[in-house]
């Protein structure tokens, strides 16, 4: 099937699976507006990351990589009462948008978004003593490989941790592709595959936003 069908497929389980949402519509067209790039997940994929923390039970979630907080928005739905996204952006303008956003939406109060480069914020939520259930990495892939020795090191033993865009169009497996995000992505492998506190797997997707894939996995307790 030609690739420039993958949106067609999504398109048509769109129409299937997801309602009209004034918010999380709202949300991406606010980001559109403001300039932001369209680097968001799809609709379809949002609601994944949605689906995914509700079996988790998740009532603490941490999410690296805010954008316009559409994500976010997903996650905090998935919340029960009392339960809390943090939230992590490196840019003061997304920040701003992403707060819009989720107050718009009326999750405000169950997100913590907070500002700054995410390897200087993870060690403030560890001595603030956080503990999560559900962790999306979605920031600059770059770092992945230290997101997950952070996730391992906030999230509990049995906790969820997901990581965008780990296929890249294929390009981690073309050597000639030597750029940061992929070479990040490599790394970020190297660490999976090492790390004896992370049970994970890949898939590769195909859609409205390409070809690329989640890893997700589950932690363990430290042998
Ligand atoms: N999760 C969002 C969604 O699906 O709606 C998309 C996140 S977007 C792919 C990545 C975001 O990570 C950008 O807004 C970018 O500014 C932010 N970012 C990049 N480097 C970062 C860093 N070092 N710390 C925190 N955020 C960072």
């Amino acid at each position: 099937m030609a690739e420039t069908d993958w949106g067609a497929v999504d398109a048509y389980i769109g129409e299937k699976l997801l309602s009209r949402d004034a918010a999380l519509d709202g949300a991406l067209e606010a980001n559109r507006a403001a300039g932001l790039p369209s680097i968001d997940v799809s609709p379809l994929q949002g609601k994944f990351l949605h689906v995914l923390a509700r079996i988790a039970g998740a009532r603490r979630i941490l999410e690296i990589g805010t954008l316009g907080g559409y994500s976010t928005l997903w996650l905090a739905r998935a919340l029960p009462e009392g339960g809390r996204v943090v939230t992590l952006e490196f840019l003061a303008d997304h920040a701003e948008v992403a707060r819009k956003n989720l107050a718009a939406a009326g999750v405000a109060e169950k997100v913590d978004l907070r500002v700054g480069a995410a390897l200087d914020l993870l060690p403030v939520l560890q001595a603030e003593g956080e503990q999560f259930d559900f962790v999306f990495i979605d920031a600059d892939k770059e770092n992945n490989a230290a997101y997950l020795q952070w996730a391992l090191k906030l999230a509990r033993v049995g906790a969820t941790v997901i990581v965008d865009n780990v296929v890249r169009k294929g390009a981690i497996v073309d050597p000639a592709d030597r750029s940061p995000t992929v070479e990040g992505t490599r790394r970020f492998f190297d660490a999976a595959s090492a790390e004896k506190r992370w049970t994970a797997t890949a898939l590769q997707t195909v859609g409205a936003k390409g070809w690329d894939g989640f890893a997700i996995g589950v932690v363990e307790a430290a042998r």
